[in-house]
């Protein structure tokens, strides 16, 4: 029997591992690469399964995935995809070298393990150059770990901190990772929103504002952590220093842990980007979360990290050290590399830092123009690679898509009908909330001009 299972799970695992390879290598169209995978799997599962060989209560609630259903769905239908949030163009050429000399140069110690919660020359890369921008000295060894991307700092951190019964407040719309990692670590969420302050015209990301009040109130004595996202993804809001501010003495009026989850940090256009972190007393309760993937556009390297206090920093590395333990020695170094070239030319307009969002906000500016020219409307964002439309006044039948949500149907009914895939917003909302998102879909607008000109095909004929 257990043979059976484990043969099973290693099935599942590499007709998976196939499906991402193949979505991302343009071969999901293949029939016989991708069809029986899906819908074969929980079959064979229960068929084989034991009453009590079964998935831990810990997962409960969470196995619903949003970037699983509508990548999918997007590749199935061969849609032009600005849903998922990656690059579709080139990282930078020194970049790429690096991690190819890496591997191929004469350090061959370079393809072996390496300290296993931190490559010492990118910690102390990350140490240099985030030292400044903190305000203080970052000791590389003791306040930085390098994990599996910025999904694996914040499932340390959450795994490192919550206990059964801890209450962690997050901000909605959110990315939607928090609320699994808060369930599996025994937490429970506890949702403040952001809403829309009316405006006349062109409506943007910093009209979305926190109530006072409510955010005031849901700090109580089971309050553990708050999970602040900066800049926002799905909306592109860089908080001010004022809302930071009321976060931050909150934090340190209830002992709260702020896990600060800055991926989107160098992507900043009409607003500037303030680390919470580096705000008076929250150093020594903020886990500030930063990803490679986003500062270079090498999401698939799968390199980030979590800067903090020693006393915050070394549960994380236990977390890490009994789970993963290590991650990839060469994309590591190239990182490394990548941000001492970058330091090397902060201030000139050369600096990818700034040369990657002087970039992006063009496109942000094309894609909105497009969005209000087909009467979607949009929501400019003032940070990341996201942009919400408001699709309430967009007319399409839905009849036969399924789905509790307009959002959910209109874009599975796009993808479809229209070969245009985004993300509904809803997915960003806790169960009682979705409503909130339904009005809006997510567009990806990191794309390269080759997408963008796809998709404004596809709207310009709509
Ligand atoms: N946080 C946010 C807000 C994200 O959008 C993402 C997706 N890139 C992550 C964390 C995960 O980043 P990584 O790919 O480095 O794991
Ligand atoms: N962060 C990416 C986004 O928001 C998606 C990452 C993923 O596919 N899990 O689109």
């Amino acid at each position: 029997m257990m043979i059976c299972c484990r043969k099973t799970a290693v099935q599942i695992f590499r007709r998976n591992i196939c499906y991402v390879a193949a979505r991302n290598f343009g071969l999901v169209g293949s029939d016989r690469f991708l069809e029986p995978v899906f819908p074969s799997i929980n079959l064979s599962i229960s068929r084989k399964m034991s009453s009590k060989i079964r998935g831990t209560k810990r997962l409960e609630g969470t196995d619903e995935n949003v970037w699983n259903v509508y990548t999918k769905m997007a590749a199935d239908f061969k849609a032009v995809n600005v849903g998922q949030g990656f690059p579709d163009f080139s990282p930078p050429d020194y970049v790429k070298e690096a991690l190819a000399n890496a591997t191929a140069g004469d350090r061959h110690i370079l393809n072996q393990y390496t300290r296993g919660h931190g490559h010492p020359r990118l910690v102390n890369a990350i140490s240099k150059l985030f030292s400044p921008l903190m305000g203080r000295d970052i000791d590389p060894l003791n306040e930085v770990i390098v994990t599996t991307g910025a999904y694996g700092a914040l499932f340390c951190s959450f795994q490192a901190f919550i206990e059964d019964g801890d209450e962690v407040i997050i901000i909605e719309p959110f990315y939607d990772c928090y609320k699994p990692m808060t369930l599996m670590a025994g937490g429970v969420p506890k949702y403040v929103s952001l809403r829309p302050k009316a405006t006349d015209g062109q409506s943007s990301s910093a009209d979305w504002v926190f109530d006072e009040k409510e955010l005031r109130s849901a700090f109580n004595s089971k309050t553990k952590a708050i999970v602040v996202n900066n800049p926002h993804n799905p909306l592109g809001k860089l908080y001010t220093r004022e809302e930071l501010q009321m976060i931050a003495d909150l934090c340190i009026e209830h002992d709260v842990l702020c896990i600060s989850d800055e991926v989107y940090e160098w992507l900043q256009y009409d607003a500037k980007h303030v680390r919470i972190g580096s705000l008076p007393g929250m150093w020594d309760r903020t886990l500030t979360i930063g990803s490679a993937g986003k500062t270079f556009s090498v999401t698939g390297w799968k390199i980030g990290w979590a800067m903090g206090a020693p006393e915050l920093i070394k549960h994380l590395v236990t977390v890490w050290q009994n789970s993963v333990f290590h991650c990839n020695t060469p994309a590591a170094e190239a990182v490394a590399i990548g941000i001492e070239k970058e330091m090397s030319r902060f201030d000139s307009p050369d600096c990818y830092f700034t040369s990657l969002p002087r970039e992006l906000r063009e496109k942000r500016d094309q894609v909105a123009k497009l969005l209000s020219e087909v009467g979607m409307k949009p929501i400019l964002p003032n940070g990341g690679y996201f942009m919400l439309a408001d699709i309430s006044g967009i007319e399409a039948d839905l009849s036969g898509e399924e789905g509790e949500t307009r959002d959910g149907k209109f874009v599975k009914w796009m993808i479809r009908n229209k070969k245009l895939a985004t993300i509904p917003v809803s997915a960003f909302y806790s169960a009682s909330h979705k409503k909130m998102g339904e009005n809006y879909i997510r567009f990806c607008f990191c794309k390269s001009d080759e997408t963008l000109n796809s998709m404004a095909d596809i709207l310009k004929q709509w």
